[in-house]
């Protein structure tokens, strides 16, 4: 079977930029006509929707974030009419009102199967790979979106949905699954749990390719997994959330898979990366906030949605040697705008902890990072993480670890910082998203 899905996973660059500007502009053209929201934007800005005829002209708009779409909860960025609507899905409101996100039936029958169709072809999904599918379901997108790729490519769904750890590794070990998708913490979970109950997933397991997403993923973490599971086992990351209408946006390639990046469906979305602070556009190389426009999207249609989440475009974003030569690449996606700390006025990334951790012989999976305003006192950082069984046995080699991440801290952030070490596997595990931060300054009278 062919490595792609359908035509536009090749199409020429020029042909690509085109189609991306004929979309744009209609999309522009509909948010002004049906979305009062849209309408009210342009106008205060003093933009009419003949100002914006290329994806370059973007740049005069506003960013929507979450806080416009709770404003605008439930119905107010609909984009059609309501009995145009087929279903929604809503995203998770932890903090505050849901976000409502519509789907018409061209967008739930047609655009989500051929996005997740070439998503998971590209991952090395084939017809009739029976697939061990741990995202969650209801109003979640990953779950549905994983079916919807199933049945664009004639593979066999086993809609497991996330925990049930037991019964998985069984599963995996009864039905010989040549490919699963599940988050980096759970995937990483199973090999372990499997490990312990008697099961060697490289001898016991068939899984050959994975769907991992949901959650940034530690390189370290991933380069364990892969020497645990069977020998042709790839690793494979997508890319997207429910405002963009589910697990849509990217996905690895074979080529771009050990280097961690990911190939955006660039037909279906416009990708930028802003400074979070002043909101420029920065170039390729440049860490910051990922900003998507949706191309196609008929229900909930988005334009400069800020996703939080950080990232960069690659150094060279264009030109991939597996033929998906338009579809511009990101780096990986490191942590989330939210996740930036501020610990005694320094900005801390979780990434450039967990890099240094990453940098460091000897450590395990787990890992988390504390944050205290003791009384009277400046905040107290503390990284917590585990190491490999040898390390824990050898006292000395102990110390050198806990000295080696305190001055790796100590140079990227002028930080003096507590280290903790654990013995493998006693840190908490998540079966969806891993929390890495503990910030316990907002009990003690907020900061
Ligand atoms: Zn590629």
């Amino acid at each position: 079977m062919s490595d792609f899905f359908n035509e536009f996973d090749t199409i020429p660059s020029q042909k690509l930029r085109e189609i991306q500007n004929e979309r744009l502009r209609a999309l522009v053209d509909r948010c002004y006509r049906e979305v009062p929201y849209y309408q009210d934007l342009f106008d205060k800005n003093g933009i009419k929707p003949k100002h914006i005829q290329t994806t370059e002209d973007l740049t005069i708009l506003p960013f929507t974030e979450k806080k416009d779409l709770r404003v605008l909860y439930p119905y107010g960025l609909l984009g059609v009419p309501l009995d145009r609507i087929h279903r929604f899905a809503a995203s998770s409101g932890t903090t505050g009102v849901p976000t409502l996100v519509g789907f018409t039936r061209r967008d739930w029958m047609e655009t989500l199967r051929e996005q997740m169709g070439r998503i998971f072809t590209g991952m090395g999904f084939r017809r009739n790979d029976l697939i061990y599918q741990c995202a969650g379901y209801g109003l979640f997108m990953g779950g549905p979106g994983m079916d919807a790729g199933a049945e664009a490519i004639g593979a066999i769904i086993f809609p497991a949905g996330p925990g049930r750890t037991l019964a998985a590794i069984q599963y995996l070990k009864d039905l010989g699954f040549q490919a699963i998708s599940t988050t980096p913490s759970f995937v990483s979970y199973l090999v372990d749990v499997a490990q312990k109950n008697g099961i060697n997933p490289k001898k016991d397991w068939k899984l050959r390719t994975s769907h991992i997403g949901g959650e940034p993923a530690a390189p370290a973490l991933r380069r364990r997994v892969e020497t645990l599971m069977p020998e042709e086992f790839e690793w494979h990351e997508g890319y997207g959330i429910t405002e963009l209408g589910g697990p849509t946006v990217g996905h690895s390639c074979q080529f771009s898979r050990e280097s961690c990046e990911l190939h955006i469906l660039a037909d279906h979305y416009f990708v930028e990366v802003i400074d979070p602070a002043t909101g420029k556009r920065l170039e390729p190389g440049q860490e910051g906030e990922l900003v998507v426009t949706t191309l196609t999207r008929e229900a909930t249609p988005l334009i400069r949605w800020r996703t939080r989440d950080l990232s960069a475009l690659s150094e060279n974003p264009f030109g991939c040697p597996c033929g998906r030569a338009a579809h511009p690449r990101i780096q990986r996606i490191t942590g989330r705008t939210d996740d930036v700390l501020k610990v005694r006025s320094t900005l801390v990334f979780p990434s450039q902890i967990e890099e240094i951790l990453n940098s460091t012989p000897g450590i395990g999976d787990g890992w988390q990072i504390v944050i205290d305003r003791p009384r009277e006192s400046l905040d107290k950082l503390t990284v917590h993480t585990e190491v490999q069984p040898d390390i824990w046995q050898d006292m000395s080699q102990k110390k050198a670890i806990e000295e080696k991440i305190g001055q790796g801290v100590y140079g990227r952030l002028g930080m003096n910082v507590e280290v903790v070490l654990h013995p493998p596997g006693s840190l908490p595990r998540y079966e969806g998203k891993a929390k890495r931060v503990l910030d316990h300054r907002e009990f003690e009278g907020g900061h």
